[in-house]
């Protein structure tokens, strides 16, 4: 059984793409950084 793309991105944990800090789901998928990055970038 060879595992797809797709499936291999459903379990693959994201990280924070400034921090590298793994991502909880738990709203919005398409972002890639964390809250508190997020937060950072929202007040520069
Ligand atoms: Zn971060």
């Amino acid at each position: 059984m060879t595992p797809t793309p797709e499936t291999f991105r459903n379990i693959e944990p994201k990280k924070c793409t400034d921090c590298g800090t793994s991502i909880v789901e738990m709203h919005e998928s398409y972002l890639n950084q964390c809250d508190k990055c997020l937060s950072l970038i929202d007040h520069n």
